[in-house]
């Protein structure tokens, strides 16, 4: 990372503290996924599983939608009653709730890769598009430390 990222970085950190009145090693963004399986890997699993069960005819994009929305639901319910919680859970979460944590974003996940797949979207260039539409919309000069929206930068 060069250093003027790492300072901007270090920045955000310190603001996230500073507001969230979290500690240090509670604010530490530094996490990387798996190289695999690749979300093409993982799109054409889902694929052949849900072929496998002949569920493709209930696999339309508002039955999906609606799924996915179930599911964010169920991810919901894990955070509700809790509080703020830190950046890498810290104590907030037993082994069991962080498992049942993995499970639901995975639900999630896999909704929304096979609502992209019924509405045939290039999730990683949709994506990859709109990080840099986003970069636009939030100049870092305007933006930086603040949680405003876009429209109140003007
Ligand atoms: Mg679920």
């Amino acid at each position: 990372m060069c250093s003027n990222k790492e300072n901007i970085l270090d920045q955000v950190t310190n603001g996230i503290k500073k507001d969230s009145g979290l500690s240090e090693a509670e604010t530490n963004f530094e996490f990387k996924f798996s190289s695999q399986p690749t979300l093409e890997n993982l799109s054409e699993e889902l694929l052949d599983f849900c072929k496998q069960r002949n569920w493709q005819q209930y696999h339309t994009p508002r039955n999906l939608l609606l799924a996915l929305v179930g599911e964010v639901g169920e991810l919901s319910e894990i955070f509700q009653w809790k509080g703020e919680v830190p950046v890498g859970l810290g104590s907030s979460f037993n082994e069991k709730e962080r498992e049942h944590l993995e499970q639901e974003l995975s639900d999630v996940f896999i909704y929304l890769i096979r609502l992209s797949q019924a509405c045939k979207v290039d999730l990683p260039k949709a994506v990859e598009a709109k990080i840099e539409h986003n970069k636009q919309k939030y100049p870092v000069e305007k933006c930086f430390g603040q949680s405003k929206k876009y429209h109140e930068y003007n």
